[in-house]
C-alpha cells in the first residue's frame, strides 16, 4: 500500500486545479485517470473546447473535415499541456488507471495486471458525468448511432442527422451540424422548446431555428432504430412518425459517473439522482472525502468544477467561509447561433416567488451593433424587482450574448440597481451599451 496525502480520481477542472495547488503546498498527490485521451477532463477533450471550436469554424464557413481536424489539433494541444503541467511537478504522481475505492480510504488500481493500494487522508473524487443510453428498441451499437463524444469523431459531415432531445447539447448539435450543411431533426418528447426559459424567448429562438432549416418534432419519443441500408437507420417514433438518418445523436443528458467506483465498499451515499452526496463545503457523508465537479449532481458546467475546487481549497486553506450557500448567480450560454444565455430567473418564476416586477425588453435589431455585425436576430429580456430595483434576472438571445451575460451577473452579484448598467457609458459600438436602452425600464 502506497500512502499519500491527497488522492484525486479523475483528471477533471477541479481535480487538475486541485492537484496543482496541494502540490504547490508540498502535499504529495496520487492523480489517477483512466482515459489517457481524456488529460486534462472532458471540457477540453471531448466538450466545450472542441465543440466550441466546431461551431466557430461552421460560422467562419470551413468544411466540416478541416473544422474536426483543427478541433483536434487544438484538443491535442491542450491535452498535452494539462498533462504537462502536473506529470512535470515533482510532488505529483500520475496513474493511468480505473480507480475504485476498497473501504473509505483505500483506492484500488490495476496496474501493469497488478493490483496497487493507494491510501490517504483526503481523497477527492472528481470522475465527472457521461452521457445516458435511453431505452431504445434495436441496436444501439450501431455505427450510425452516436453519444456527443463519438459524433465530432466522425470524419464525414452525415447528410442526414436525428437528434433524441432538445436539451442544451441536443441543441447546440443541431444549430453545429446545420451550419456545416447536414439535414437535422431534432425529437423532443416536450410539447415546446426550451420549457425552463421565458416562453417569449424560447419561441424566437424556435423561430430562428426553424428558419435556419431544422426540423423540430415536438410530442414524441424515439423507440426503435431499424437499419435501413448500409449507411442510413430508421427511428420510428411514438407518434406513428418514421425519420430516416445517417447518424443519430442520444442527447438525452448526462448522469453522474459513480458506477464503476467502488462506493459499495465505502460509506459514501448517494442522492436520489445518482449523484455523491455532499455537504455545503463538498465533503461526502465520509469525512475527509470529497467530490467535485458533475460527479457531485447540480449544474454540469466547467465553470462550476472550478468553483467547486474554490470550496474546497477555502476549506482547507482558508477561513472554510465560501460554500455552496454562498456561490453568487451562475450565468449560462448555450452556444447555438445566434447563442442564447442566461442568468437569475424568468419573469414567471419571479412572479411564482411572489416579487412584483418590471421587465425591460430589446429586439437585437434595434441596436447599432447588430448592423455592425449584420447579425440582426434575437431579444434580450430582463426581469426587475420593483421594490428594490434589483435585478433578478436576463435571458439575452443573440450575438455576443455569452460576453454581455457575465456584465449582468456581476451587476447582479453586486447588488447594485438596474439603472447602474442602464446609466452606464460604454464604448460604440458594442454589444453592452443595448444595456443603455434594455434596462431603461420606467
Ligand atoms: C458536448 C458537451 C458540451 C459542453 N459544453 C460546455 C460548455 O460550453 N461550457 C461549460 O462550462 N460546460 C460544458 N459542458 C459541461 C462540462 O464539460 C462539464 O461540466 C465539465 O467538463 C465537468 O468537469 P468535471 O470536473 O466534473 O470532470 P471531468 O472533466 O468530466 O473529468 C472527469 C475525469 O474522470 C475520469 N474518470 C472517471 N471515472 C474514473 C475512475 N473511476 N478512475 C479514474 N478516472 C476516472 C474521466 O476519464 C475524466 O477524465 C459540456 C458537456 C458536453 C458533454
Amino acid at each position: 500500500m502506497i500512502t499519500y496525502d491527497a488522492i484525486i480520481i479523475g483528471f477533471g477542472k477541479a481535480g487538475k486545479t486541485l492537484a496543482g495547488r496541494l502540490a504547490n503546498n508540498n502535499w504529495n498527490v496520487a492523480m489517477i485517470e483512466k482515459d489517457p485521451d481524456m488529460y486534462g477532463g472532458t471540457c477540453i477533450n471531448i466538450a466545450c473546447i472542441p465543440t466550441k471550436s466546431l461551431v466557430q469554424d461552421g460560422l467562419k464557413g470551413v468544411p466540416y473535415r478541416d473544422a474536426i481536424e483543427r478541433k483536434d489539433k487544438v484538443v491535442e494541444k491542450l491535452r498535452e499541456k494539462n498533462y504537462k503541467n502536473l506529470a512535470e511537478h515533482e510532488n505529483v504522481t500520475i496513474y493511468e488507471s480505473e480507480a475504485s475505492f476498497r473501504s473509505d480510504k483505500e483506492v484500488e488500481l490495476e496496474l501493469d495486471g497488478k493490483t496497487e493500494v493507494l491510501t490517504a487522508e483526503h481523497i477527492f473524487i472528481n470522475t465527472g458525468a457521461t452521457s445516458n443510453i435511453p431505452p431504445l428498441k434495436g441496436d444501439l451499437n450501431s455505427d450510425k448511432v452516436y453519444t456527443s463524444t463519438s459524433l465530432i469523431d466522425r470524419k464525414q459531415l452525415p447528410r442526414q442527422l436525428a437528434i433524441i432531445g432538445g436539451g442544451y447539447i441536443g441543441l447546440e448539435y443541431a444549430s453545429m451540424y446545420k451550419t456545416f450543411g447536414a439535414e437535422v431533426t431534432v425529437i423532443t418528447p416536450e410539447e415546446e422548446l426550451l420549457t425552463r426559459e421565458d416562453r417569449e424567448i424560447a419561441a424566437e429562438v424556435q423561430k430562428v431555428m426553424e428558419e435556419k432549416g431544422i426540423h423540430i418534432i415536438f410530442g414524441a419519443k424515439a423507440q426503435e432504430i431499424t437499419e435501413e441500408s448500409k449507411d442510413k437507420v430508421s427511428l420510428s417514433l411514438s407518434n406513428g412518425e418514421t425519420v430516416s438518418a445517417n447518424a443519430v445523436l442520444l442527447a438525452t443528458g448526462r448522469k453522474p459517473n459513480v458506477e464503476h467506483l467502488g462506493l459499495e465498499n465505502t460509506s459514501i451515499e448517494l442522492t436520489e439522482n445518482g449523484a455523491i452526496k455532499v455537504n455545503d463545503h463538498l465533503e461526502t457523508t465520509v469525512g475527509n472525502v470529497w467530490a467535485l465537479g458533475d460527479v457531485k449532481g447540480g449544474m454540469q458546467f466547467t465553470y462550476i468544477s472550478l468553483d467547486d475546487y474554490r470550496i474546497v481549497e477555502n476549506y482547507l486553506f482558508g477561513d472554510k467561509k465560501y460554500s455552496l450557500e454562498s456561490r453568487k448567480h451562475v450565468p449560462n450560454s448555450m452556444f447555438i447561433d445566434p447563442p442564447l444565455s442566461r442568468v437569475g430567473i424568468t419573469a414567471k418564476e419571479a412572479e411564482e416567488k411572489g416579487y412584483e416586477i418590471a421587465e425591460g425588453k430589446l429586439l437585437v435589431a434595434s441596436h447599432p451593433r447588430a448592423h455592425v455585425i449584420n447579425d440582426l436576430r434575437g431579444l434580450f429580456k430582463v426581469v426587475i424587482d420593483k421594490k428594490t430595483d434589483k435585478i433578478l434576472g436576463a435571458s439575452l438571445f443573440g450575438p455576443e450574448s455569452p460576453e454581455l451575460i457575465n456584465l449582468v451577473k456581476l451587476a447582479m452579484d453586486l447588488e447594485a440597481p438596474y439603472t447602474y448598467l442602464r446609466d452606464q457609458i460604454y464604448n460604440h459600438p458594442v454589444m453592452s451599451e443595448s444595456f443603455n436602452a434594455l434596462f431603461a425600464i420606467d
